[in-house]
């Protein structure tokens, strides 16, 4: 049975391996879809019928809650409150990891008096082992509290119940070290001494400690490098499962964790360099950042032009090439479907149309290349941000669809924004600048933009799939 048990965790990982590989290119991101979820069925499945599983009356129905309220949460969800979700899956990991490290020290503690101690006396028990299951206890709860805790935090800045702007609290990278200190050495005292009341104030003064750990760390970091903290999460939960593989001594945890925990580490860096931002310093929360200058809001930027849908479909008619940029608010109007109609009405009229996705559009990676493949807009006119940058002035319009951000000139020009250095799409070196959006309001950084202020700039309020239905009916 147990080689059985094996066998089946090795092919569930190969799966999950396959799957991987597949969700890395949008053609057969479908299949990798496909692959994960057989593997994890294999997962589920096999761990279920393993032998030291016995109580199926506990079992089943927990099984069938939790499935039922994934199964209607994650079909209620909103294509805009998926990073939500996600940061509420991770917190789940996290508080998964912390109880299955605090089960099993008790239930260590509770079988410690009576066999343990008698086998310890005996000679039996092998110390180095024992410690390396203490460690293992130790850093699956410590890691599974950052996570916990950080994702909560995290959920609350992507809901908007949590500003976003980063906490600069003084001395902040001094409190991450002494928390980090304190933990160690009770890790220390923990393996030497892991048994009796010690152990367990010890092991709760850790798991409080790494909880305001995580809040820390998430809360420090702001506006537009959050893309960045869903990444770290994902790859903190990955962390935090292969910790309780360790502890449970199960082998697919291990591979699982060890897969997400990776894949989520090398997407934080593909992030940041992305962003123009150190790796290290967006883990440590806004390190070397002063919090940026929001502050310096009151600046005169002059008049926007507003114009209507038929001046807009007329600079459309007048146009032979255009770059679509679409942002978060393509997302919140469900507008993906129209623009794909957009799109292949001004393609038949022979014009050249593009896409401009920039890496941290929307609010999750990959977020507009989802919509877009959604609406079966053709891969080969959606271009990454570097491949299509610099076409901006050979461009005669450039429709930025619900995006503030990812086109705003201060990334570029203004060294104290907040979101300085973050590459953007040149938008406003195009001939021709045309802006869908509803108000004048800003984006998810919480600063403005100059764009919309800029003379060859034009704005078209509105809906963004209200305002691109109209354009279809009128080019
Ligand atoms: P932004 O959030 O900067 O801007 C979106 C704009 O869309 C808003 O200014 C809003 O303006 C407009 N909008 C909202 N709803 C509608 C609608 N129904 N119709 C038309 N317009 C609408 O989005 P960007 O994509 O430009 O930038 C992404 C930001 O999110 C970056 O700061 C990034 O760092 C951050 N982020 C990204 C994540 C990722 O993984 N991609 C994760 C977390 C954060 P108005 O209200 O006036 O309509």
């Amino acid at each position: 049975m147990t080689g059985l048990l094996s066998m089946a965790y090795l092919l569930a990982g190969v799966f999950f391996i396959l799957s991987l590989s597949g969700l890395s290119s949008q053609e057969t991101a479908r299949r990798g879809n496909l692959y994960g979820m057989v593997g994890m069925a294999i997962a589920i499945i096999a761990t279920i019928a393993a032998p030291e599983v016995k109580s199926y009356v506990l079992l089943i129905p927990m099984i069938v809650i939790g499935g039922a309220i994934g199964l209607r949460l994650a079909s209620r969800v909103e294509m805009t409150e998926m990073p939500q979700l996600v940061a509420m899956l991770h917190s789940f990991v996290g508080l998964a990891a912390v109880l299955i490290g605090w089960g099993g020290h008790l239930s260590a503690e509770a079988s410690y008096g009576v066999v343990a101690q008698a086998a310890e006396h005996m000679g039996a028990h092998n110390g180095a082992e024992a410690a390396i299951h203490n460690v293992e206890i130790f850093l699956g709860i410590f890691i599974g509290a950052i996570t916990l805790t950080g994702s909560w935090v995290a959920w609350g800045k992507l809901q908007g119940s949590i500003s976003g702007k980063p906490l600069m609290l003084p001395f902040r990278h001094g409190l991450n070290i002494i928390a980090l200190a304190a933990s160690l050495i009770m890790l220390f005292i923990f393996v030497g001494h892991p048994h009796g009341a010690l152990a367990i104030v010890l092991l709760l003064l850790m798991t409080i400690i790494a909880g305001l750990l995580g809040i820390h760390l998430v809360a420090a970091i702001g506006g537009a490098d959050m893309p960045v903290v869903v990444s770290m999460l994902n790859s903190y939960s990955g962390w935090a499962a292969a910790a309780t593989g360790f502890m449970l001594g199960n082998d697919l945890l291990i591979i699982t964790g060890a897969l997400v925990g990776s894949s989520g580490a090398i997407l934080s860096y593909i992030m940041c360099k992305a962003m123009n931002r150190s790796f290290i310093s967006v883990i440590l929360g806004g390190f070397g950042s002063d919090g940026g200058s929001a502050a310096a809001e009151d600046e005169e930027y002059g008049e926007a032009v507003s114009i209507n849908h038929d001046e807009a479909a007329e600079l459309l008619k007048d146009a032979d090439s255009i770059i679509i940029t679409p942002g978060f608010g393509m997302a919140v109007a469900k507008a993906q479907q129209a623009v794909a109609e957009l799109t292949e009405k001004l393609r038949k009229e022979g014009k050249e149309v593009r896409f401009a996705i920039h890496p941290v559009a929307g609010r999750l990676p990959g977020h507009m290349n989802v919509l877009l493949a959604e609406a079966n807009v053709p891969y080969d006119i959606v271009l990454e941000m570097d491949e299509i940058n610099d076409d901006m002035p050979e461009t005669d319009v450039v429709m930025v669809i619900g995006a503030n951000d990812i086109v705003n000139p201060d990334a570029i020009e203004k060294p104290n924004s907040p979101i300085a250095g973050m590459p953007v799409l040149e938008v406003w070196k195009a001939k021709k600048c045309i802006v869908l959006k509803r108000s004048m309001a800003t984006g998810y950084a919480g600063v403005q933009n100059p764009l919309f202020f800029k003379e060859n700039s034009a704005m078209l309020f509105g809906d963004a799939k209200e305002s691109v239905q109209a354009l279809v009916s009128k080019v």
